[in-house]
């Protein structure tokens, strides 16, 4: 394995597991320790119950019996799961997983036993306190107001997962852009209500929120009959009562609104798109420029829209693509929002960060400022670039984002979450109507959300994940001098990588043609791939494939077999564009004409993709990089595929 040189890192050594297991005995006293003191807490509920399990049931055949099963199968269990993805591993970097970290581990299991259901405080009285709490700590972490006073304070919560989250935002935007609509037609009097559908269903986001605050200080100001009279008849009207058909049928200036994302968006959201019954037609996929949402392109679909009388329900930013790691022009989108908002055609902004959200941590002081570019680029070799940077300055003056903790947060499945800005609109999700209307002046945040299953999709939830969040954050705070240690080490990796990219072009100089198609953004990074000589696209995708195959996980063979985990995406014109598309084909010499947009194989480029979030990749205690170690291994395979 090649030599590193950087020096030590002792701030990680505690952190996880370890790729060797070499946190063993730290892992084994925490969860020792803490499953005894959960049985202690169960000894000392009414000590005066006598134990229900004899002491000497451990001896009847039938318990032994049971025993031996319970250790059979899980002797089965724990030998299957010796196939599974090796992610603690420095010598994975295909998928966003990685190892975990301890904190959030440890906070889990600790957890487990006492089962938790942050679905209400009468189920979870502990944890339910702390899913809050971690909303409040990513708000803060992307710059939107986290003080629970505030009138207009943030909310998060956390989901199953980003899908969950994305569906979640696509929730809220549709509420709070029907509800308006659903004040007017019940003839809510005396609170400014825009006099026409188009207008009140066309608000953006700040004006609703304005509209529903002024509808909660008007009907707290009702006696009581009349309150709960006008409650009713504005239920009656809402878009989540009457249904799509109904709403629009009795509101024919209005159309079903749109979702308006980047191409190279996640698929979860054509599935909210199918959930939520807009129709995954609804969803308008905007085209890239330099491997980036094409802002131009954006204000063309809204020039559009707002010409065809289209509403637009959310314009969707990527924050670290999924295929690409690349950052959306977040600011520009923003602008765009405040821009046609002006004009008359409102909609939320929602920045889908399930990978690259904790790369905000970079970019955030410890009193919670933000960073200037000067700051955060130092040590870096280019991250940020500029329009990078402005992407996660922006990122406060979006409607909602959606972070997945146990992506780049390090923490086990399923930890997803969703923070939105200005927490008062949450309460148009509701199901009970008296949380939909209250008075906001004799509002106490942390009492609402202690009923957070009126709010969220799902109805049970775990505890146990809200702990390991809550606690990982305490113990990484979420700014640059803390948590952020841990994705500057994924950025660094990725260049790393980007550097080690040359010098394998070089050393197969002759047999193949490699290049980093485009310059990472953050932590991903792809290599296109060709033979000497090749100009066939098709050819050149087949070559790909065969090296992926060999960098895959692949549950027939034993796990040692493998060197390395990489995995694989396409690049496609539709989705980069022609000219960059033209660009990246040249690089490694393919001829663009053998690019057939109706053919079988060669529609695209395949090319190999890393995900670079291991903490380990760079191994100063030994002085190994994985990094050069993988790069030295691709040569050797594509000699050997190539050999004559
Ligand atoms: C992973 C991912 C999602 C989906 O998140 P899950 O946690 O897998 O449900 C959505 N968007 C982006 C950009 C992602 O990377």
């Amino acid at each position: 394995m090649p030599r590193a040189t950087a020096a030590d890192r002792p701030w990680l050594d505690a952190l996880f597991l370890g790729p060797y297991g070499e946190n063993d005995a730290l892992l084994e006293k925490l969860v020792v320790e803490f499953l005894r003191d959960h049985v202690y807490w169960r000894r000392n509920f009414h000590p005066e119950d006598p134990p229900a399990i004899s002491t000497r049931a451990a001896m009847h055949p039938e318990y032994q019996a049971l025993e031996a099963r319970l250790r059979g199968e899980l002797h089965q269990l724990s030998a299957a799961l010796k196939r599974s993805v090796p992610f603690h591993s420095p010598r994975y970097i295909g998928h966003m997983a990685s190892d975990l970290l301890l904190p959030g581990l440890a906070a889990q299991i600790l957890t487990l036993p006492y089962n938790p259901n942050n679905v209400s405080e009468d189920a979870a009285p502990v944890t339910i306190e702390l899913e809050v709490k971690a909303g409040l700590q990513l708000a803060r972490m992307l710059g939107y107001p986290d003080d629970t006073t505030r009138p207009d304070c943030a909310f998060g919560h956390l989901t199953s997962g980003g899908t969950v989250a994305n569906y979640q935002a696509l929730r809220l935007a549709l509420a709070l852009k029907a509800f308006p609509v659903a004040l007017r037609a019940a003839g809510v009097p005396d609170i400014d209500v825009p006099g026409d559908d188009w207008t009140a269903f066309n608000l953006g986001p700040d004006a609703g929120i304005a509209l529903l605050d002024r509808a909660n200080t008007w009907l707290a100001a009702q006696p009581a009959r009349e309150q709960r009279r006008w409650v009713r008849a504005v239920q009656k009207e809402r878009l989540e009562f009457l249904g799509m058909v109904d709403f629009f049928a009795r509101h024919p200036d209005l159309k079903v609104p749109k979702v308006l994302a980047p191409i190279t968006a996640h698929y979860s959201w054509s599935k909210g798109l199918k959930l939520l019954g807009l129709g995954r037609n609804q969803l308008e996929l905007l085209p890239e420029r330099g491997m980036r949402l094409d802002a131009d392109a954006l204000d063309e679909v809204l020039a559009r829209c707002e010409r065809e009388r289209q509403p637009v329900l959310l314009a969707v930013a990527v924050l670290g693509t999924t295929e690409y790691g690349t950052v959306d022009p977040v600011d520009a989108v923003v602008d765009a929002r405040d821009r046609w908002t002006a004009q008359g055609l409102g909609f939320s902004v929602h920045v889908d960060g399930a990978w690259g959200g904790y790369l905000a941590t970079l970019f955030r002081n410890e009193d919670g400022g933000l960073r200037t570019i000067d700051e955060v680029g130092e040590g870096f070799a280019r991250f940020p670039l500029p329009e990078v940077h402005a992407a996660f300055a922006a990122l406060g003056r979006t409607d909602s984002v959606t972070v997945d903790p146990h992506k780049l947060g390090y923490l086990p499945y399923g930890a997803g979450a969703f923070i939105c800005r200005d927490h008062r609109a949450v309460a148009l999700l509701a199901e009970a109507a008296d949380y939909v209307f209250h008075d906001t002046r004799e509002d106490d945040y942390h009492a609402r959300y202690r009923r957070l299953g009126q709010f969220v999709p799902e109805g049970s939830k775990s505890g146990a994940a809200a702990a390991a969040v809550y606690v990982t954050h305490k113990v990484l705070p979420l700014d640059h001098a803390h948590f952020g240690r841990l994705p500057r080490q994924t950025v660094l990796a990725a260049e790393a990588f980007h550097a080690g990219s040359k010098r394998l072009a070089a050393a197969v100089d002759g047999v193949a043609r490699v290049a980093v198609p485009f310059a990472p953004d953050s932590n991903l990074v792809c290599l296109a791939i060709n033979p000497a000589g090749n100009a066939d696209l098709a050819h050149a995708n087949a070559f790909v494939r065969r090296l992926h195959d060999e960098l895959r996980a692949d549950p027939r063979q034993p796990l040692q077999m493998k060197q390395f985990f990489g995995s694989m995406t396409t690049l496609r014109p539709e989705a980069v564009g022609e000219a960059e598309m033209a660009r990246i084909l040249a690089l490694v010499g393919l001829d663009p004409a053998t690019l057939d947009p109706d053919g079988d194989d060669n529609d695209k480029l395949v090319i190999l993709r890393h995900t670079l979030m291991n903490p380990y990749l760079i191994d100063h205690t030994n002085g190994i990089s994985y990094i050069d170690g993988y790069l030295d291994h691709l040569a050797r395979r594509i000699r050997a595929l190539l050999a004559p």
